[in-house]
């Protein structure tokens, strides 16, 4: 697989995490978490309302190996 492929793949599949999120009604908040060599990943980690997420994988992503920055579901707490 070429790198640009890789970035297309790894795209798709993290918009069809994201709308997985947003479909779940559990889920109040999307958190995008990424690992420290993932230089671009510190712009953009935390927390945002799951409408106003920022695209992953991020443009430009120099990790070695490929970006593996992620959404990360911030669930409702639930009462009783
Ligand atoms: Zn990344």
């Amino acid at each position: 697989m070429s790198v640009s492929e890789h970035i297309a793949y790894k795209t798709r599949q993290q918009s069809q995490a994201l709308e997985r999120l947003q479909a779940n009604e559990r889920v109040e908040l999307v958190r995008v978490a990424g690992p420290e060599d993932c230089s671009t990943a510190q712009t953009v980690q935390g927390v945002y309302s799951k409408f106003e997420v920022p695209v992953l994988p991020v443009e430009g992503c120099s990790r070695e190996g490929g970006c593996i920055c992620n959404y990360e579901p911030v669930l409702k707490e639930i009462y009783p």
